[in-house]
């Protein structure tokens, strides 16, 4: 019948796996040119110090707007770019476009302001890594205190001595280094012992699991309770809602990144919002949960 030709055909052209795969081949043929094409574009995401209360740095986020595709999260297209070795000057450009406009923001006042920037495994790998963030730091005139790179657990798990000593090697040089999305990855608690980390960001998922009375809850007290003890910067990220935010403060976490202070934004519109706080202060912060 009808419905069986349907039915098989979709089995063939519908298939999950199909679909990632066209998906992926799509993503990989328009990302080649999205480069030179200008289709990039970084926003920027506030950090909160609970002490001070107040804006202490900028978390730079990629976007991709396709003419072809629309809007492409980036969960889905770093992936691809790092397999087809796109993120090496793709990383470069996100750096150097991070550091310029943190620059600028020094130059209107906002001089305490610091800025992450998320890096692959890959890039690390590159002989030239560490030549090439300080480099740029050289190029924008920034001192590199105000620069922290965001790695993963699964970059350190990779080539762990290889690693260790570029980490060690930009210590030196005093850029920051924070282990994101922490608890999340295959990490052993002994790499907080070894490696130079200078913060550590709490994951979503934990962050979600507040107030649930699960083991992860406990967890995250825990996760604070060592940062500190470690004296590294404890970060929360995405927060959305006041009792979340209540009790990370309660448990002497430094700094919250969510949308309870404010989405990422462009880059017009953070300088905005923040020469904006300048005057006003940060304001009261309010719900504003997304499920997504
Ligand atoms: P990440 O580094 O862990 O960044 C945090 C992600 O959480 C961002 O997603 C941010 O928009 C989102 N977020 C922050 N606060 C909230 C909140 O309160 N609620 C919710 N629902 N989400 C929140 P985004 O921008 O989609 O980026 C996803 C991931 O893509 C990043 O996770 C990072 O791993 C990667 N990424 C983004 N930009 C770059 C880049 O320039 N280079 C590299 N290598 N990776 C990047
Ligand atoms: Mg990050
Ligand atoms: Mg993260
Ligand atoms: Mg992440």
């Amino acid at each position: 019948t009808a419905k069986e030709a349907g039915k098989s055909r979709s089995a063939v052209f519908d298939h999950p796996l199909n679909d990632t795969f066209m998906e992926r081949m799509n993503i990989e043929k328009h990302l080649y040119k999205a480069m030179e094409n200008n289709e990039f574009e970084l926003f920027y995401q506030p950090q909160v110090d609970l002490s001070l209360n107040k804006v202490t740095g900028l978390e730079a986020l990629l976007r991709w707007n396709s003419p072809e595709l629309g809007f492409v999260s980036p969960y889905k297209f770093i992936k691809i770019a790092e397999d087809s070795h796109l993120i090496i000057p793709l990383g470069a450009w996100v750096l150097r476009t991070a550091c310029a406009f943190l620059k600028s923001l020094h130059e209107k006042g906002l001089t305490d302001l610091s800025m992450s920037v998320n890096i692959s495994m890959l890039q690390i790998l590159q002989t030239d890594f560490n030549e090439m963030v300080i480099n740029t730091l050289q190029a924008c005139d920034l001192s590199p205190k105000y620069l922290e790179l965001e790695l993963t657990e699964t970059v350190l798990v990779e080539s762990y001595d290889h690693v260790l000593y570029k980490l060690n090697e930009l210590r030196e040089h005093n850029v920051k280094i924070a282990l994101d999305d922490f608890g999340t990855g295959y990490s052993s608690l002994s790499y907080l012992t070894h490696l130079p980390i200078t913060t550590l960001k709490i994951d979503k998922s934990f962050i979600d699991s507040i107030h649930t009375g699960t083991h992860q809850a406990v967890l995250i007290e825990q996760i604070i309770i060592i940062g500190k003890r470690m004296n590294m910067c404890v970060v929360a990220e995405g927060v959305e809602q006041t009792l979340q935010l209540e009790y990370l403060q309660q448990q002497g976490c430094d700094k919250i990144q969510g949308y309870i202070y404010s989405k990422p934004q462009s880059a017009q519109n953070v300088e905005q919002l923040l020469l904006e706080w300048e005057h006003t202060g940060i304001g009261t912060p309010v719900d504003n949960i997304c499920n997504n």
